[in-house]
């Protein structure tokens, strides 16, 4: 099989390769994310004919934020290269090609968050006793998101994710073992708007836990899991988050930080942070 997901980069969306997926297959709801609703299947009526977004560049000042956050985890080059062949659901013969493309991708797309998170388990060295096992869940992975489009429709993601999910666990324990000092156990904590300015969360587990709005200033974050953790508006100003895992770019997307927050190599500095947007 090929390897297409030794190199990160391929799970990161690549809208030169993608038929605007993402903005046509969501919906998504009027708030302080969206200027506007739009139901599954509808254009975005930002959307060019050329499949780019024609505010891109002032997406956050025009209150489409949910926008600049969001990353398909290179699904959407996937469903429009691989699964569909290339084949533009705006010149596709049938509506019936469309529909299919849209009930797809937010599939592929679950199953690319998953590549995302094994090929990060298989990354760190710690997690070594379980690399034979997060190898067969990857190539597992990456088979399922080869499946024609319905087989795709009909698979069963929650129980692929569980199993997933069963290793990720372990892969946890064994990399937060390997950090010094009394670990914090906050899993799915309710942590809104909590004060937690500098505070020692090395090694911490913070998976799932919410953390919307929290103050995170200076807190040393190194080597926490932090899968699923809501980082909406979290201010990590200074915060260390060098060794942290299963940190996806749209969770980082959503949170608030500095030039001085310091970043996993798996993720890249928001742009928004130092932009003042
Ligand atoms: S505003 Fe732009 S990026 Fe957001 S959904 Fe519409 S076209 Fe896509």
């Amino acid at each position: 099989m090929q390897d297409t997901t030794a190199d990160r980069t391929v799970l990161r969306g690549d809208c030169d390769n993608c038929f605007g997926l993402c903005c046509v297959a969501l919906p998504f709801a009027r708030s302080a994310d969206f200027a506007l609703d739009k139901p599954a299947g509808k254009a975005c009526p930002n959307l060019g004919g050329d499949h780019r977004c024609g505010i891109h560049a002032r997406l956050r000042q025009q209150g489409f934020t949910g926008c600049t956050v969001y990353d398909c985890f290179g699904a959407g080059q996937k469903v429009s290269q691989v699964t569909f062949g290339g084949q533009d659901w705006r010149t596709a013969a049938s509506g019936e090609h469309a529909r299919r493309m849209f009930d797809v991708f937010p599939v592929v797309r679950q199953l690319h968050e998953l590549l995302w998170y094994l090929t990060e388990a298989l990354a760190l060295p710690v997690a070594r006793p379980l690399h034979a096992d997060l190898r067969r869940a990857l190539e597992r992975t990456e088979e399922l998101t080869l499946l024609p489009p319905d087989e795709l429709t009909a698979l069963d993601v929650p129980a692929h994710r569980q199993d997933v999910n069963v290793l990720l666990l372990k892969t946890s324990e064994l990399a937060r073992a390997g950090i010094r000092g009394r670990k914090k156990e906050r899993r799915g904590a309710d942590l809104m708007g909590a004060r937690l300015k500098g505070a020692d969360l090395r090694g911490a587990n913070l998976r799932g836990a919410c953390l919307i709005a929290a103050d995170l200033t200076g807190a040393d974050l190194r080597g926490a899991d932090l899968i699923g953790a809501d980082l909406r508006d979290t201010d990590l100003t200074d915060a260390d988050l060098t060794g942290a895992f299963f940190l996806t770019q749209p969770q980082l997307n959503a949170a608030r930080g500095s030039a001085g927050t310091r970043l996993p190599e798996s993720v890249t500095r928001p742009g928004h942070w130092t932009a003042g947007v």
